[in-house]
């Protein structure tokens, strides 16, 4: 606990003085770039890996980068979603899965999650995914999760399309969803292109086409 505190310290020392204006014009309002909705692991750090300051990226966490589908008792996560595109007016929204991912893991290996009972539970909200890829052959254990961990972003963009603000948004063309995978260990981020439905790395196509409304990446 006390790095953290050591670290705040710092933050106090240099990067807040250096950062004074912006948190002047922040203090009241805030208009950020884009809805990034990633997972909870300590690994992925949205503002690193896109070098954004403060203000400009709106962001949900949890297990699993999990976006449930809109229903009769909506919780956190799509008050979050409504939030970002009636109020912040939004339009990017970036789901971003990433490599080593615990919950996919989880969930490739049918670990037994009967100890786990709100894990269990949550996961379930990625179980087209689970049942797209064990449909498929896998050479390795690696790669299972690595293609459910694809599969996942691609199921969370459906389960997205359900929100009524975010089916209203996109069929009215101001809405652009981007799928993001993460790979920790080489820092590299493939995207998938809205116009062959395929992963390609960010890097060598940073104009990948966007998935915007009436598109279907199935
Ligand atoms: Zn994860």
């Amino acid at each position: 606990m006390s790095e953290l505190v050591a670290g705040f310290l710092r933050f106090r020392q240099s990067a807040y003085p250096d950062r004074a204006l912006l948190f002047q014009r922040l203090a009241h309002t805030q208009s950020p770039r884009a809805l990034f909705i990633t997972c909870s692991d300590s690994r992925v750090v949205p503002e690193l890996l896109t070098q954004q300051e403060p203000g400009s990226l709106f962001v949900i966490r949890n297990a699993g980068n999990i976006v449930p589908s809109y229903g009769p008792e909506p919780g956190g996560v799509s008050a979050s979603i409504e939030y970002a595109i009636a109020v912040l007016g939004v339009h990017e929204v970036i789901i971003c899965g990433h490599s080593d991912c615990g919950a996919m893991g989880a969930i490739a290996h049918h670990h037994d999650l009967s100890g786990l009972p709100a894990v269990s539970g949550w996961l379930r909200h990625a179980d087209a995914a689970n049942v797209i890829n064990d449909s498929h052959h896998h050479d390795t254990d690696r790669e299972r999760v690595a293609a459910l961990v694809r599969e996942n972003v691609i199921a969370q963009l459906a389960n997205l399309r359900t929100h009524p603000l975010v089916a209203l948004a996109l069929n009215q063309n101001r809405l652009r969803v981007h799928c993001w995978v993460y790979d920790i260990e080489s820092g590299q981020i493939d995207a998938l292109d809205g116009s062959s439905g395929e992963f390609v790395s960010l890097s060598e196509h940073s104009d990948v086409t966007a998935l915007r409304g009436g598109q279907d990446t199935s």
